[in-house]
């Protein structure tokens, strides 16, 4: 992440804590191992997520209603990963359940697929308030679940939806429009960074873009 992009997104929660009535900020010089989720032994999915469940490792847990930890095939072939739940998602717990999570599945739909058939997880497991962009400290906090479920899941491909999701997985700060459409790898898995669902909602000319790169992950599974 670029610093730019870090001094934008506190502006942004600064603003957005403004509105609410924050006038302080107390901060905590916990170095940052001590931030992030305690690892425990689990092995499977499903003891992450009962792990991740009461996790309380940022401010997230205060305001969120539940967790999204990730539904769908744990042996898919296909893993997707978005950016957080928004407002359907922290409500139902589960990812990609509001307008663009739709478009998701009509994509997912046409690659000949179910959504039973892949998975999908976020960086983020909780909402951040008012869908504002989540903070470095949040993501450092949570960045080792998302780790932990691509190991345990071991996908043939993951398509990252977006600049947040891709830059965050790649630990990269290459635009998005030009990670697009190529394959690149994390710990020896094939990544295809996309566009966002959301992003083509607002900009529907660029879906034969994500389309092209959907073609190329059906050739590679
Ligand atoms: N956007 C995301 O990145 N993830 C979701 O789960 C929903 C919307």
């Amino acid at each position: 992440m670029r610093k730019i992009d870090i001094i934008e997104s506190l502006k942004s929660y600064m603003e957005f804590e403004k509105e609410s009535g924050v006038r302080e900020y107390f901060f905590n010089m916990a170095p940052a191992s001590q931030a992030s989720c305690p690892r425990t032994n689990a092995q499977t999915l499903e003891e992450l997520k009962k792990e991740v469940d009461s996790c309380k490792s940022c401010d997230l847990s205060r305001t969120r209603t539940n967790v999204v930890f990730g539904s769908g095939n744990p042996k898919a072939k296909l893993m997707f990963i978005g950016e957080a739940p928004g407002r359907d998602e922290d409500i139902q717990g589960l990812p990609f359940v509001g307008r663009a999570g739709q478009l998701l599945t009509k994509i997912i739909e046409a690659m000949g697929l179910k959504r039973q058939d892949v998975y999908i997880a976020n960086i983020l497991k909780c909402r951040p308030p008012n869908n504002r962009a989540p903070l470095p400290t949040e993501i450092l906090a949570c960045a080792d679940n998302v780790k932990r479920q691509v190991e345990m899941k071991n996908p043939k491909v993951i398509c990252t939806l977006g600049k947040f999701a891709s830059q965050t997985l790649l630990k990269t700060e290459t635009p998005i429009t030009a990670l697009r459409g190529t394959f690149q790898l994390y710990d020896g898995i094939k990544v295809m960074p996309t566009f966002h669902p959301a992003y083509l909602l607002r900009n529907p000319q660029d879906k034969r873009l994500v389309w092209e790169d959907m073609k190329k992950i059906k050739k590679e599974l």
